[in-house]
């Protein structure tokens, strides 16, 4: 087999390799039942303690509050754009949304897609959203204040979250989620595609507080409803079984690496170290305000799109794959989630600063 390659796909991404081993260990016969995880009864015993286990493993390593139930939706991230106001927001009332990317434009859309009412109270948009805003007033009674933690296309980050008081707070955190320590019980909803820092992709992460749930009304569909879903924890129809359970391995390697909190300070280092780079040359340039830097995705550019064609391709030839920035911004992005090792990211600046001798 050819060495695995540095991988700083934005997502899908990279996972834990002793995860894919210990999955490939499993594979034909999980734990001497017979059979692979992907051929069980999602009703049976031995899944019902792994979906458990998941879900336990994610209260205990994010630190959620009694109170939160944590489930597993399909349909990605995209899908709770819509779930999100068709469950939290009835018509005649309205949400704030605060609009820092691509992503989060796309939750607006969805939500007036379904006729709701959406004010976007803040936005980045003026300068392509390569900054947080701040100083935003919420609607008295708005039924709630969507934001996107980490704008994975453009890097940028919030560093800290906004103050909502009794107004709840929802997050897509699809491409941060247990990069740092967050305190959850700022939030009424945090959702996330797996595909990025927890898993495969086909598995959404919702962490719902439970009092929220009984605002899901009746007349809509069933797989987009909290109030069944968590209901029946998850298992109102087949769940992804496989990718709960990779989720399940990605939480234990999370917990056997020291738990968040040295995950975050891997995350820390592993990026200083880039933006580090990047800083102390003209010849790279970060894209976006520096305080508002992002841990997971990293965005910069070189003198010219002629030269940022060529430094993904001789990145290629070194084995390092996934640094093209999103097709609608350009330039370069590393995406560094917690399963990119320090290795990848020091074979990635030895490269940075061999081109720029070659190159400037
Ligand atoms: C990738 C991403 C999405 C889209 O996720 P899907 O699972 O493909 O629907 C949404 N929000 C953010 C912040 C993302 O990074």
């Amino acid at each position: 087999m050819k060495d695995r390659i540095f991988n700083f796909n934005a997502g899908p991404a990279a996972l834990p390799l002793s995860v894919l081993e210990e999955a490939q260990r499993d594979l034909l016969n999980y734990k001497g039942e017979g059979l692979s995880v992907m051929e069980m009864s999602h009703r049976s015993k031995t899944f019902d303690k792994i979906i458990k286990d998941t879900e336990n493993l994610m209260k205990e390593i994010m630190g959620i509050p009694d109170g939160y139930k944590v489930l597993f939706f399909q349909g990605g991230a995209t899908l709770q754009f819509a779930a999100v106001p068709m469950n939290l927001l009835p018509d005649g009332k309205s949400a704030d949304y605060i609009n820092t990317g691509t992503w989060s434009t796309k939750a607006i859309e969805e939500a007036k897609k379904l006729g709701k009412n959406v004010n976007v109270i803040a936005s980045s948009e003026d300068k392509n959203f390569t900054y947080i805003p701040d100083g935003f007033k919420l609607t008295p009674d708005a039924s709630y204040l969507h934001m996107t933690s980490n704008n994975t296309i453009y890097g940028t980050q919030w560093q800290k979250f906004p103050e909502t008081g009794s107004v709840p707070l929802i997050c897509d955190m699809s491409s941060d989620i247990n990069c740092r320590k967050v305190d959850v019980s700022k939030f009424a909803m945090i959702y996330a595609g797996a595909q990025k820092n927890m898993g495969p992709s086909g598995v959404t992460i919702v962490i719902i507080r439970e009092d929220l749930l009984e605002r899901s009304p009746k007349n809509i569909p069933t797989m987009t409803s909290y109030k069944i879903i968590g209901g029946k924890d998850s298992l109102y129809n087949t769940p992804p079984t496989f990718g709960i359970y990779l989720i399940k391995l990605v939480l234990e390697w999370m917990k056997n690496s020291g738990g968040l909190s040295k995950v975050e300070a891997i995350n820390r280092k592993k990026a200083d170290l880039l933006y580090t780079a990047i800083d102390s040359t003209d010849f790279y340039k970060g894209t976006v305000r520096k305080e508002d830097r992002s841990l997971m995705n990293v965005t910069f550019r070189l003198p010219s799109e002629e030269l940022e064609q060529k430094f993904i391709a001789g990145a290629i030839e070194n084995n390092m794959i996934g640094l093209k920035g999103h097709r609608s911004v350009g330039g370069i992005r590393a995406s560094i989630y917690n399963a990119v090792p320090v290795e990848a990211i020091e074979a990635l600046v030895s490269y940075m600063k061999d081109f720029e001798k070659k190159n400037s």
